[in-house]
């Protein structure tokens, strides 16, 4: 399996009838703004590099934001903080990101989610979250032979994440999420160790609060950068 088969595969999971229905009412009903686009509407793949040194794990797409434009963090403002972070420490190749096709590029860096629709008020369910998961696991051993750090948005994917690290060794009882925690498990196997940065999400609950601002992602993705690398 590549990278570009497992995304092609998501897009066609119907595991969670929750989930396939709201994505799909989201996407028939759409808001005014958008109007005249055609939504998504279906589970959101990564985004990025198949020889990525660094993954950014997120929660799930945004109803109108990656569930509209088929792209991780894309078409809304979480997705334009994260973006222009990106690119003001020399990870993305622009700092916005607007719709398929927009000529955005990423540098050693996949983005990702341990749930692949757009759940109900941001909120998947821990049956969604587990149900999910086999879709991390294998987005993660793909990337097995060049990841070296992961910068984890939110309590949520720290938590989502965890189990499905199955090539490194995760502390029991597993840490818990803080913005600025760092952690490196020791691989398993021959590969890299894996080092986890902790960071508030770019939700515009925390953006718009000053709760996160951009220099303080900022400097979690640099880190990122000198500990992979990239
Ligand atoms: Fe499939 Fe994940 Fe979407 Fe559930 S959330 S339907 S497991 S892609």
């Amino acid at each position: 399996e590549t990278l570009d088969e497992l995304d092609e595969a998501v897009t066609s999971c119907r595991s969670c009838p929750r989930l396939v229905r709201w994505r799909e009412q989201v996407a028939a009903e759409k808001r005014a703004a958008f109007r005249d686009q055609t939504y998504w509407g279906r589970p959101v793949p990564g985004f990025g590099p198949p020889d990525a040194r660094i993954a950014i794990v997120g929660l799930a797409p945004a109803a109108h934001g990656a569930n509209r434009t088929g792209r991780m963090f894309t078409g809304d403002r979480s997705g334009d903080f994260l973006y222009a972070a990106l690119h003001a420490v020399g990870l993305a190749s622009q700092p916005t990101s607007t719709h398929v096709g927009d000529g955005l590029e990423l540098y050693g860096v996949r983005i990702t989610a341990p749930v692949h629709c757009a759940p109900p008020e941001n909120k998947p369910t821990p049956a969604e979250r587990d149900a999910c998961r086999p879709w991390l696991v294998r987005e993660f051993a793909l990337l097995r032979a060049t990841l070296r750090c992961v910068v984890v948005l939110g309590a949520f994917g720290w938590q989502a994440l965890m189990p499905a690290l199955a090539n490194w060794q995760v502390p029991i009882p597993r840490p818990k999420f803080a913005h600025g925690a760092e952690l490196t498990l020791p691989a398993v196997d021959d590969g890299p160790d894996l080092t986890l940065l902790g960071c508030y999400h770019v939700s515009q609950q925390n953006t718009f609060t000053g709760k996160l601002t951009p220099p303080m992602l900022e400097a979690i993705l640099a880190k990122a950068k000198a500990i992979s690398g990239a």
